[in-house]
């Protein structure tokens, strides 16, 4: 499978696109093939929702407290000295 980024048969937006399933002749970004109304006919939609995205949010915004955690126990060293 290819990712291209190009723009979008659907909705003709340049995003990261796929060549669908159903239509090799398509290129669809996300978006399109997750409202796609072919999609429950669809044997493997390209574009399918992943859990993985999620995790990763979630990792950077981890990190992100742990890094504020980092600099307002440094602010307050400042401050006190
Ligand atoms: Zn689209």
């Amino acid at each position: 499978m290819t990712i291209y980024w190009e723009r979008c048969s659907i909705c003709g937006k340049y995003h990261i696109v796929k060549q669908c399933t159903l239509i090799p002749e398509l290129l669809v970004c996300p978006q399109c093939c997750i409202i796609c109304p072919r999609r429950r006919v669809c044997p493997k939609p390209v574009w399918d929702i992943e859990i993985k995205p999620v995790i990763k949010r979630r990792a950077t915004v981890t990190r992100k407290r742990e890094a504020e955690k980092v600099l307002m126990d440094l602010l307050s060293r400042l401050e006190k000295t």
